[in-house]
């Protein structure tokens, strides 16, 4: 008996309840369940195969550019979080502690790293001696808690995977340079790998990583008008360096301290995917980065040659490097069509006898729904070119969205509207922190990125003179 598959219909509405929509779809996708600790999750399968594309994308990429992979431990003692009096004071609320070991109380409590500025730092100070031993740069793969108040799946997790890249350069110039480049990698990967367009920009004073001097990230827009910070890039300037005493003979024979920088993405990406592309249908996954990019499903399977011809297609599509999918499973073509319309997957071919009578493959495409036949002669050819274009596609849909969401306002009351009305605000702002947090009180919205840099207008809130112009809204 084919087990019943109803899950359009178990989906919550994706206007109307957007939230329960992106829960619906990564618990009965297969992508993700809860853990037994409130606010963690267990990466299934399916969504450790979409982070495993994407974490073999930014490596490549980090390794073009000569930052090299290492790996640094897990507990950093409590002291090395508070030598940077703002790096402390930004994280210690999050921070989870191990006070016993080995059925010991500790002499020095320990803490689960949410990020490793600290004894990475700490690392360096002791590896880096003079101007020739720089610039470091490494990065490392790997799992960070952060103990958050409200969670949710990839978003908002309390351990959550990532990269973490850590950089010390000789002079200001080099590292400021770094922090550019890091973020056009950061860019490269949502847009030309994700499919998802995104913002990118400085963050303001009062939105920047805690110790950091200038914080760049890139900020997603879902469909339901909420923003996502989907990475960043920092500047920490010398400010490491001092709390770690990171200091290097420079060429002039004198001590100095170095400059660092620090930049992220992580699993989160994996719930911006979600909700920028996903549908009343479920997922909608690029084919970049698609687990499976082409499912073959046997129509009339039991007839002479069905399953054969599927076999020889699946083996053309794999030795062109296509990744590729035969369900010969004995549940109905109609039960396998909701199951990997579901999933997102780009692409399906059914193959019947009338098809192979034809000589071809009927696809059907994940981004449009349309129902086409492909020659089986050059299926490997036009498979590819269909999956450049689901690409193209989704990027171009994503980007109108994006484009769409943006409103320039002129008054905070507008601002609020607008991002009542699932929108993303542009506005000038005076600058001032206490000026972003009147805005921010009782609104919950926040500054994105800053557009640009602009002193001949006012600012929506406090009327001062403008300092820039800003992208504002609500956030997951
Ligand atoms: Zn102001």
């Amino acid at each position: 008996v084919a087990k019943e598959n109803n899950f359009v219909k178990e989906l919550a509405d994706i206007n109307s309840e957007f939230a329960q929509w992106y829960t619906d779809v990564v618990l009965k996708t297969d992508m993700v369940d809860y853990g037994p600790v409130k606010g963690t999750m267990v990466i299934k399968p399916y969504g450790f195969a979409i982070w495993e594309n994407l974490k073999a994308y930014a490596d490549k990429k980090f390794k073009e550019v000569g930052v090299e992979n290492a790996y640094f431990p897990m507990l950093i003692p409590e002291s090395y979080l508070k030598r940077e009096a703002e790096h402390v004071e930004g994280f210690a609320p999050e921070v989870a502690v191990v006070t016993h070991a080995g059925g010991d109380k500790l002499a020095e409590n320990l803490i689960i790293r949410p990020t490793s500025e600290t004894i990475i730092c700490e690392m360096y100070a002791k590896w880096i001696k003079s101007y020739r031993d720089l610039p470091v740069r490494m990065n490392q793969w790997c799992n960070v808690v952060r103990w958050e108040k409200t969670t949710r799946p990839f978003l908002r997790s309390r351990e959550f995977l990532w990269q973490e890249g850590h950089t010390v350069y000789s002079n200001e110039n080099d590292a400021q340079d770094d922090v550019k480049r890091m973020l056009d990698i950061y860019v490269d990967v949502a847009e030309n790998l994700l499919a998802i367009p995104v913002l990118s920009g400085r963050k303001t004073e009062k939105e920047k990583f805690a110790g950091a001097v200038a914080t760049y990230g890139i900020e997603a827009i879902m469909k339901d008008g909420k923003c996502l910070q989907a990475g960043t890039s920092h500047y920490l300037g010398q400010n490491f360096a001092k709390s770690s005493n990171i200091r290097f003979l420079n060429k002039s024979g004198e001590l100095e301290y170095g400059y660092s920088t620090s930049w992220g993405i992580s699993t989160r990406l994996i719930g911006a995917l979600v909700m920028v592309h996903g549908d009343e249908r479920g997922l909608k996954l690029p084919p970049r980065v698609a687990p499976i990019q082409v499912v073959i499903i046997p129509v009339a399977s039991h007839k002479e040659g069905v399953i054969e011809k599927c076999r020889e297609v699946e083996q053309l599509l794999l030795s062109e490097g296509i990744r590729v999918k035969l369900d010969d499973s004995d549940n109905t073509p109609g039960w396998k069509f909701n199951e990997y319309e579901m999933k997102g997957v780009p692409m399906r071919l059914e193959i019947g006898p009338r098809d192979i009578e034809n000589g071809v493959a009927t696809c059907v495409r994940r981004d449009v729904h349309e129902k086409f036949s492909l020659k089986l002669d050059d299926i490997a050819t036009s498979v590819k070119s269909e999956l450049t274009d689901i690409q193209n596609n989704m990027f171009a849909l994503a980007k109108q969205n994006l484009e769409n969401s943006i409103v320039e306002v002129n008054s905070f009351d507008q601002l609020v509207s607008v991002c009542d009305d699932k929108k993303v605000g542009l506005a000038y702002h005076c600058g001032e922190k206490e000026c972003e947090v009147d805005i921010k009180d009782g609104t919950a919205i926040k500054t994105r990125v800053i557009n640009c840099y602009d002193e001949n207008h006012t600012c929506i809130k406090c009327g001062k003179k403008s300092k820039y112009r800003v992208y504002f809204g609500r956030q997951y």
